[in-house]
């Protein structure tokens, strides 16, 4: 029996790489994800795992 390897949904802390704020930014996210602070855009979906634009700080499960 193969086992598919399913993409985890998970919550990343990301850095954003213009202010610094650090958000809490949910890996398959469906909408584009912004800073609170300065309105950077951290994530882009892409239909399945988000694309994230920040520095990756840490992975909650
Ligand atoms: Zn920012």
């Amino acid at each position: 029996m193969k086992t598919i390897p399913m993409p985890r949904s998970r919550f990343l802390v990301v850095k954003c790489p213009k202010c610094g704020n650090e958000q809490i930014v949910f890996n398959k996210a469906a909408t584009r994800v912004k800073c609170l602070t300065c309105g950077e855009t951290l994530a882009i979906p892409t239909g399945g795992k988000a694309k994230i634009l920040g520095k990756v700080v840490e992975t909650l499960t």
